[in-house]
């Protein structure tokens, strides 16, 4: 089987921001997002290595998931020796979410994959889905019960990840591998988005807009209209075409295997947020 994809970009910086610390990606097979945190450049600088390291498996019709995992993980050590070999760029980090086309012995899926607060979505016979586990203390305290999904998006904690690149040797990279359908519509997002815009919204606009370029304007200038103080981006992925191909298939549906690579991590790390202000002036 193979996967025939069309997608579409934009991004924007906050309101109170000079520049944009998000970084995107869309190289086929592999389409990603990235938050940077720091002072001064290091947040952009940290999200760009992110995603520079995944533009790596662009131009091929596939991957698979252990490259996209390795990926994920040099890019982590790719930052995290820039932040030690300078004062510059001591403690910037940043979240990765993306989704890429895998290959397998059941033939192609579309791999989604996540560390920190970005997200995942999924727009399927019109239903929304966040595929996506967000690594945030208010994700935490929602799991356990503790807030409401409502009280969180207000939360005083709201910007504290539990997972980035660039903090500790070892990063844990969750993959959730999702069987691919004609009319799928994947959104990537930074939390300047789904920080901004609720959820309703976001299915609204994805529904209203047939092109994945208009539809990712249309989110980013949503956003601008909400006075978003973040930087926001959106990457709209649609699959339109799925083939089979000689590859015999596996048992159909999505699943939700959690690769969980060495590693222990749960310092919280703060993400700056455009009410914080971008440091000096
Ligand atoms: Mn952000």
């Amino acid at each position: 089987m193979t996967v025939e994809l069309r997608w579409g970009t934009a991004t924007q910086p906050g309101r109170t921001r000079q520049r944009n610390e998000d970084s995107h990606l869309a190289e086929p097979p592999v389409f990603a997002v990235a938050d940077g945190m720091g002072g001064h450049a290091a947040g952009e600088v940290a999200s760009r290595l992110a995603v520079e390291g995944l533009a790596r498996l662009g131009g091929a019709q596939a991957v698979d998931v252990a490259s996209v995992v390795a990926m994920v993980r040099d890019a982590n050590s790719e930052i995290l020796r820039h932040s030690e070999g300078s004062e510059e760029f001591r403690g910037m980090g940043t979240t990765v979410v993306g989704l890429a086309v895998t290959r397998g012995l059941d033939g192609d899926r579309m791999l989604a994959f996540n560390v920190g607060d970005s997200r995942v979505y999924r727009l399927r016979d019109d239903r929304l889905e966040q595929m996506s586990v967000d690594h945030s203390e208010v994700a935490e305290l929602v799991a356990a019960g503790q807030i409401t999904p409502e009280e969180a998006v207000q939360h005083p904690r709201r910007n504290i990840v539990t997972r980035a690149l660039g903090v500790f040797d070892e990063v844990v990279v969750d993959v959730w591998a999702l069987d691919p359908q004609i009319g799928d519509r994947f959104l990537l997002c930074s939390d300047g988005l789904s920080g901004a815009l609720v959820e309703e919204h976001v299915g609204a606009a994805l529904r209203a807009e047939p092109d994945p370029s208009v539809a990712a304007l249309l989110l980013v200038g949503e956003v601008v209209e909400a006075g978003g103080a973040d930087d926001a981006t959106a990457v709209v992925i649609d699959v339109v075409g799925v083939s089979s191909s000689d590859v015999e298939e596996g048992p159909a549906g999505d699943t939700a295997p959690i690769v969980a690579v060495a590693g222990v991590l749960g310092a919280g790390l703060e993400a700056p947020t455009g009410e914080r202000g971008e440091g000096p002036k």
